[in-house]
C-alpha cells in the first residue's frame, strides 16, 4: 500500500511543497506559491497526469496558501486518504547544536526553532510560520522537522570550532553548522548504495554545486568536515554568495569605504559569487559568455574551479582514504565542464575523468576505469529524504 508523506518548505513569502511516495520515491503532487501576502502572489500546482495549474491570484499568508493547495488536492487528486498520508515533512534550515537528527513536532520543538532565529534571521521564522500554518491545516497528522544542519552534528570540534575567543563563541553559539545537510546525507548513502558497499565503509567527498554550493567529506557515513559554517555564506564561490573571503575584507569596507554592516551583508550574500565576478548568478549564461571568449567569465569559471579544486585536495587529506567523490545539484549534474575543470590536474591523486562518461546525463560513473578514486553524478533529492526521515520517525515512534 502506498504511503506519503507531504514535504513543506517555507519561505517568508513563499511555499514550496511535494506529496512525496516514500517507497517509491515517486512525487504525486507538486507545487510553489510565491510572492504571499503581496498583490501579485503566483501559485503553481502540477500532479502527474494533469496539465499544470497556475494561477495569479492575492495568496494572503501561509495558512491561506495551504488552502489553495488543499483545493488543488481536491480538485485534482491525489485524495490524501487515498496516497495514505503518514506524515508532514517540514525543511527547517538551523537547529543549532540541539538537533542531530529528524524530531517530531509538539509546541516545544517549534520554540526552540523559534529559538534559534538569531542564527538563521531569514529562515527559522519563515520555517516557523509554515510549521505554525501546517499544523492548523493538517491538525491530525504528525509534523516532522527536519534540518539542514543536523547531518553535520557529527563534524568534530576541531573542525567546527573556531579560532576566536571561547567565551564569546560559547555565549553566541559561534561554531560551524553546515546546511545542505539532507543533500549530503543523500548522497552519500545513495553512493555507497551505488559502489555496492555498506554504509559504515565507505569515504566519500560530496559536491554539492547549485546557487548556494557547500562540499562535505563523509566517512562512514558521517559529515566529518563541510564548506559552509556558522551561515550558509562560507566556503565554494555560489551564484550571489562570494564564499570564504577574509572576514579582514568586512572591516576595511566598514572603515575606508564607508559601507554599513547591512550594505556589507548584502554585497557578500547577494551581490557577490558569479553574479559580482561577471554579472550574472546563473552558471549556464557564465559558461557561455566564456564560450564566447569574455574574459571576466573566463576568470569567474577559473575562479569557482580553484576553490573547487583546494577544497577537493583539503577534504582527501581530511578522510585520509576517499572511495569516491560525488557531483550533485544544478550545476554539479549538468555542468560537464565546471566537473572537468574543478577535477583537472589531480590524476596524481587517482582522480581520472572520462570525457565521454562526464559528457552524458543522469545518474552514473563518470570517471576512468583505471581512476583508483571513482567520480559519479548522483542527482540530489532531498524531498525523499525529507520523506524517509518522516517515514522512519513515525515508524519508530508510532508519532501522532
Ligand atoms: P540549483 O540551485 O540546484 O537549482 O542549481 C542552479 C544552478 O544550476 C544555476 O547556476 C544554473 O545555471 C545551474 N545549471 C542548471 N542547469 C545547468 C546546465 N545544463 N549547465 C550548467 N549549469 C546549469
Amino acid at each position: 500500500m502506498t504511503r506519503s508523506v507531504f514535504v513543506i518548505n517555507a519561505g517568508s513569502s513563499s511555499l514550496k511543497y511535494q506529496l512525496v511516495d516514500v517507497d517509491s520515491g515517486a512525487s504525486l503532487a507538486s507545487g510553489l506559491i510565491e510572492r504571499i501576502g503581496e498583490t501579485t502572489g503566483e501559485a503553481r500546482h502540477e500532479a502527474p497526469g494533469i496539465e499544470r495549474v497556475t494561477e495569479r491570484r492575492v495568496i494572503t499568508d501561509h495558512e491561506h496558501a495551504f488552502g489553495w493547495v488543499l483545493q488543488q488536492l481536491d480538485r485534482h487528486g491525489p485524495d490524501l486518504d487515498d496516497a495514505n498520508l503518514i506524515g508532514i515533512g517540514h525543511r527547517v534550515v538551523q537547529g543549532g547544536a540541539r538537533f542531530d537528527r529528524a524530531v517530531a513536532i509538539d509546541d516545544d520543538v517549534a520554540q526552540q526553532i523559534g529559538d534559534l532565529a538569531p542564527l538563521a534571521p531569514l529562515h527559522n521564522p519563515a520555517n516557523l510560520q509554515g510549521i505554525r500554518s501546517a499544523r492548523a491545516t493538517f491538525p491530525g497528522h504528525p509534523h516532522v522537522a527536519v534540518f539542514d544542519t543536523a547531518f553535520h552534528l557529527t563534524i568534530p570540534p576541531a573542525a567546527h570550532r573556531y579560532a576566536i575567543d571561547a567565551s564569546v563563541a560559547a555565549e553566541h553559539r559561534i561554531r560551524k553548522y553546515g546546511f545542505h545537510g539532507t543533500s549530503h546525507q543523500y548522497v552519500s548513502r545513495r553512493m555507497a548504495e551505488l559502489l555496492g558497499r555498506p554504509l559504515e565503509e565507505v569515504n566519500t567527498i560530496v559536491l554539492h554545486l547549485g546557487n548556494g554550493a557547500s562540499a562535505t567529506a563523509v566517512r562512514g557515513g558521517r559529515s566529518v568536515e563541510t564548506s559552509m559554517g556558522m551561515t550558509p555564506l562560507a566556503g565554494l564561490v555560489m551564484g550571489t554568495r562570494s564564499g570564504d573571503i577574509d572576514p579582514g575584507v568586512i572591516f576595511h569596507l566598514h572603515r575606508e569605504a564607508g559601507m554599513s554592516i547591512d550594505a556589507i551583508d548584502t554585497l557578500l550574500n547577494k551581490r557577490s559569487g558569479l553574479l559580482g565576478l561577471t554579472g550574472t548568478g546563473d552558471m549556464r549564461d557564465v559558461r557561455q559568455a566564456a564560450d564566447a571568449g569574455i574574459p571576466r567569465a573566463v576568470e569567474a569559471l577559473e575562479i569557482v574551479a580553484h576553490r573547487l579544486r583546494g577544497t577537493v585536495g583539503a577534504y582527501l587529506a581530511h578522510l585520509g582514504r576517499t572511495d569516491a567523490i560525488a557531483f550533485t545539484a544544478g550545476i554539479g549534474e549538468n555542468s560537464a565542464p565546471m566537473r572537468a575543470d574543478a577535477l583537472a590536474g589531480l590524476e596524481g591523486l587517482g582522480i581520472v575523468l572520462d570525457p565521454e562518461r562526464n559528457a552524458g546525463s543522469g545518474e552514473r560513473r563518470i570517471s576512468a576505469d583505471g581512476s583508483a578514486i571513482e567520480v559519479w553524478v548522483v542527482p540530489t533529492n532531498e524531498e525523499l529524504e525529507i520523506a524517509r526521515q518522516v517515514a522512519e520517525l513515525v515508524d519508530s515512534s508510532g508519532a501522532e
